[in-house]
C-alpha cells in the first residue's frame, strides 16, 4: 500500500533548484521556500518533519507529492591500517550499493556507485558478474556523499564516480547529480574536484565534452590494442581503441582538461614489454596521465595481478617516453574496499 502510494509521488532529491522552486511555486509557495527545502535535503533530513523551519501545512503537504528514500547502512567496514571506511548502503527498493570513504592529505574523497550493478562486462570487475539490475536516481548517487560524510564525520572534498556502474551509461541522472552536488546551497563541490571514469563509451564522452564541465576524466583503458582490450573489455566491440582515443582528444581540446587513463595491470594479459611501448607509441605526447591499477584479485576470475618487477618494468619504460605514470595506492586492504565486492559478498550469501 505505502509502495502504491509512493509511486504517483515524485523524488524531490533529484529536483534541481530551478525545478523545485517551480513545483513549490505551484503549490502556492512563496519563492524563498525553495532554497529553504533544498539547503534541509542536502543536510541529509530523513523526513519532512524534520524541516522544522517550515510551517506544518508545508511540511505535509511535501510528504504528500514527494518521496524522501534515504539509504540505511547495511554493512560499514573500517580499516585498522589507513580509516579508508566502506559503506555497503541499503536502498529504498532493497537493493545495494557500496561507496568508499578514503583519507587523503588533500581532503577526503568518497567514492561512489553510480547504477545498481553494471551492464559492461569487464573480465576482472566483480560490480559487473550479476548484469545491471537498474540506473541510481540522481538523489540516491547524491545520499553517497551526503550520509558518507554525515556518518564518518570525515567533511567530503572530493568526489570520484568509480564505484559500482557505468557512470556514462546512466548519463541524465549523473548530470543532474553532478549539478546537484556542485550547486552553492547543497554540497558545494567544485567541479574540479569530482572525477568521473568511464570504460569507454566515445559517444557519451562527445556529449559530455558538449557540457564543458571542469570535472576529470578518467578512462579505464586497460590495454593499448583492440585483441587485447576487446579480450577483457567487451565494450571494445562498439568503441574500439582508435574511436575511443580520438573521443579523448576531442574531449581534451574541447574542455582543455587532461585525461587520465586507467590501466589495471594483468598479469600475462596486458602487461608485456610489447603492451608498454604500444601504449607509450599511443599515449606519448599528449600530455595525459596514466594511472596503473594492481589488480585486485576477484575469487570469480582467472585474472591474476602482475608481478611487482613487471610493474616496475611497465613504469619504465612509459617514463622513458615522457609519459605521467602513477600506481594507484590500494586503501583499507584489510576491508574488500575495491569496489563491487562487498555487494556481491552479499548477493552470493543470499542466494
Ligand atoms: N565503469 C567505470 C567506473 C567503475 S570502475 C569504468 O569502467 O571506468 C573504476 C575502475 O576500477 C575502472 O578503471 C575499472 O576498470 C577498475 N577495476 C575494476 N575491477 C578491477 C579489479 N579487479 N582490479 C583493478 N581495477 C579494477
Amino acid at each position: 500500500m505505502q509502495a502504491e502510494k509512493d509511486k504517483i509521488k515524485s523524488d524531490i532529491k533529484s529536483l534541481l533548484p530551478g525545478e523545485l522552486q517551480a513545483e513549490l511555486t505551484a503549490m502556492g509557495e512563496p519563492k524563498f521556500r525553495a532554497k529553504q527545502v533544498f539547503r534541509w535535503l542536502a543536510r541529509g533530513v530523513r523526513s519532512f518533519e524534520e524541516m522544522t523551519d517550515l510551517p506544518k501545512s508545508l511540511r505535509e503537504k511535501l510528504g504528500e507529492a514527494f518521496f524522501l528514500t534515504p539509504p540505511t547502512v547495511e554493512r560499514k567496514q573500517v580499516s585498522a591500517i589507513d580509516g579508508t571506511v566502506k559503506y555497503l548502503w541499503r536502498l529504498g527498493d532493497g537493493n545495494r550499493v557500496e561507496s568508499v570513504v578514503m583519507r587523503y592529505e588533500h581532503g577526503n574523497t568518497v567514492c561512489v556507485s553510480t547504477e545498481v550493478g553494471c551492464a559492461m562486462g569487464c573480465a576482472f570487475c566483480a560490480s559487473t558478474l550479476g548484469g545491471k539490475v537498474r540506473n541510481l536516481a540522481a538523489s540516491e548517487i547524491l545520499d553517497q556523499v551526503i550520509f558518507s560524510e554525515l556518518d564518518s564525520g570525515c567533511k567530503i572534498s572530493n568526489i570520484v564516480l568509480m564505484g559500482i556502474g557505468e557512470p556514462l551509461d546512466n548519463f541524465d541522472s549523473v548530470l543532474r547529480f553532478l549539478r546537484l552536488v556542485n550547486d552553492p546551497d547543497g554540497m558545494n563541490i567544485g567541479m574540479r574536484h569530482i572525477s568521473l571514469s568511464t570504460c569507454g563509451l566515445a559517444e557519451k564522452i562527445d556529449k559530455l565534452a558538449q557540457l564543458d564541465l571542469q570535472l576529470t576524466l578518467s578512462v579505464s583503458l586497460h590495454a593499448p590494442d583492440n585483441e587485447t582490450r576487446s579480450k577483457i573489455m567487451p565494450v571494445n566491440r562498439a568503441y574500439d581503441v582508435e574511436t575511443l582515443l580520438a573521443a579523448c582528444r576531442r574531449y581534451f581540446e574541447r574542455t582543455g582538461r587532461r585525461i587520465s587513463f586507467e590501466y589495471a595491470m594483468i598479469r600475462d594479459v596486458n602487461d608485456t614489454p610489447a603492451h608498454a611501448k604500444l601504449l607509450g607509441d599511443r599515449l606519448a605526447g599528449t600530455g595525459c596521465h596514466v594511472n596503473l591499477i594492481p589488480l585486485n584479485d576477484v575469487p570469480e576470475s582467472a585474472l591474476k595481478p602482475s608481478t611487482p618487477e613487471t610493474l616496475r618494468r611497465f613504469i619504465a619504460s612509459l617514463e622513458k617516453r615522457g609519459i605521467n605514470v602513477t600506481v594507484r595506492r590500494k586503501l583499507g586492504p584489510d576491508i574488500e574496499a575495491s569496489c563491487g565486492q562487498l555487494r556481491r559478498g552479499m548477493e552470493k550469501k543470499e542466494k
